[in-house]
């Protein structure tokens, strides 16, 4: 018997957002809007994703002691997250400081800050976690190195997906522990090394599925967007319906997939139909504005 559905491994950063007419060129200053602050991060996002469709879950990461570190530890505390794996010090709090402009078009810069501290030995000493969780998910906000200690660190009969953002090529030992690897097309071409060739692989993300798979993991998930997902196993390629809706903020739709498809494997969901269920939990986070502020409730994902 598992403590915990899902146990999230990655980063939490503080969204600093500022709106602004026109997004400064080099050397220039500009004024805008009062600045909003958002919790936010691939890790601390899937995992509110998934405690508020009412996983059992906890977080692994890394923040510093200071206000934004507690604004991420009171933000994943009321989705019901169990914040016990949650590291404080060494470094500051990662940030993202985002300007948007009237188009929606943003600049962002990323400081990582203590997520770049959440070393393999934090992973070794959370060994508890990895053996009380029945699926594992991890993200690229975090070195690399900590990611192959996750993997190594996976309880027998655990599973373990990986969203590979932001893509880099990922060592035979990670993909190979995949069920499933979650890509979008960019994410898909990246790891698939065609971003400058462009044409290794065409433009056909059932080929990239294929081809990805025939890399190691074990399943694969490309997520499309407005056009839904597919689905690629040993059992073949499927395609997977989006559920049409007035998208107004795409912000995080790949955070509340992922965390979604997590839980509903681990409760003995098929990848098809944990894929199609993930699908009406991004199609309702995209209708809201926000990330964390956007994911749904199960009795809100019912209906749709
Ligand atoms: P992001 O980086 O914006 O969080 P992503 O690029 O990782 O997202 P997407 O493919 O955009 O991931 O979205 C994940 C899933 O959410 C899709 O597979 C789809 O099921 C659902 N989704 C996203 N956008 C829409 C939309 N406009 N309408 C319906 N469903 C959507």
């Amino acid at each position: 018997m598992y403590d915990y559905d899902l146990l999230v491994v990655g980063s939490a950063n503080a969204d600093l957002v500022i709106g602004v007419e026109r997004r400064p060129a080099a050397g220039e200053t500009v004024l805008g809007s009062d600045l909003a602050v958002h919790p936010g991060g691939k890790g601390a996002n899937q995992a509110v994703a998934a405690a508020r469709l009412g996983a059992r879950t906890a977080l692994l990461a890394r923040i510093g002691d200071d206000a934004y570190g507690r604004l991420l530890l009171d933000s994943q505390r009321a989705a019901g997250v169990d914040t016990v794996g949650v590291l404080v010090g060494g470094a500051p709090t990662g940030i993202a400081l985002i300007t948007v402009d009237p188009s929606g078009d943003n600049s962002i810069v990323v400081s990582p800050g203590a997520n770049g501290r959440l070393t393999p030995e934090d992973v070794r000493a959370a060994a508890g976690l990895f053996h009380a969780s029945r699926v594992v998910s991890a993200q690229l906000e975090i070195p690399l190195e900590t990611v192959v200690e996750v993997v190594r660190s996976l309880a027998p009969g655990s599973r373990f997906v990986l969203n590979p953002s932001p893509p880099r090529p990922l060592p035979a030992e990670v993909l190979a522990a995949c069920d499933p690897l979650i890509v979008n097309e960019h994410e898909a071409k990246v790891i698939l090394g065609a971003v400058d060739g462009g044409s290794a692989v065409g433009d056909r993300p059932e080929d990239w599925a294929r081809v990805l798979l025939a890399k190691g993991p074990k399943s694969v998930v490309v997520t499309l967007g407005s056009q839904g997902a597919l689905v690629a196993s040993a059992e073949g390629v499927e395609r997977v319906a989006a559920v049409r809706v007035d998208a107004v903020d795409t912000t995080g739709a790949g955070d509340s997939f992922t965390a979604a498809l997590a839980w509903k494997l681990g409760a003995g969901s098929s990848l098809a139909e944990a894929a199609a269920y993930a699908a009406r939990v991004g199609a309702v986070a995209v209708t809201r504005r926000g990330a964390q502020e956007s994911f749904p409730t199960a009795a809100e994902v019912e209906g749709r």
